[in-house]
């Protein structure tokens, strides 16, 4: 009796040991699991080898044929249908407002500020009063200037 590949029927040699042809014995399940097993393996012994994966993997996005391929098959799989299929009301009602509105975060600073006050309170390591004065001032100066913009 000839075998047959599981995967995809087609003949077996009668020397061939597993249930798979050459193109489908990476894709059987048990295969998978020896392989997904040996990788844990390999990086529970070397954490240096996830590193190293990983910085090859973002120098290998950057080509451009890549770049096209990702784009490509992601159009093909139409994967913002999924995207879109996720969204709830509650996403869509918090949807176009700000950080701030959605957050509640710093609510006393203009948004256009926020990434000014941010960065006075962690870099230069103000105190919360002396970021809302400064972010104060710094608002009437704009709308000073704003304001004179219009007169003109
Ligand atoms: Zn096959």
């Amino acid at each position: 009796m000839v075998k047959e590949c599981k995967t995809c029927d087609k003949p077996l040699a009668a020397t061939t040991k597993g249930d798979y042809c050459l193109k489908h014995i990476n894709g059987s399940p048990e295969k998978r699991a020896k392989l997904s097993a040996a990788l844990k393996r390999a990086h529970m012994c070397d954490p240096q080898l996830r590193v190293k994966a990983r910085e090859r993997q973002l120098k290998r996005v950057k080509l451009p044929e890549v770049k096209a391929a990702m784009a490509e098959s992601c159009k093909r799989r139409r994967l913002w249908e999924l995207g879109n299929a996720a969204r709830t009301p509650e996403i869509n009602k918090r949807h176009g407002k700000t950080w701030s509105e959605r957050y509640g975060y710093a609510s006393w600073c203009p948004p256009e500020l926020i990434e000014t006050a941010k960065w006075l309170r962690k870099m230069q390591r103000l105190s919360l009063g002396e970021v809302k004065v400064m972010i104060a001032e710094q608002h009437e100066r704009d709308m000073a200037r704003f304001r004179k913009g219009l007169d003109q």
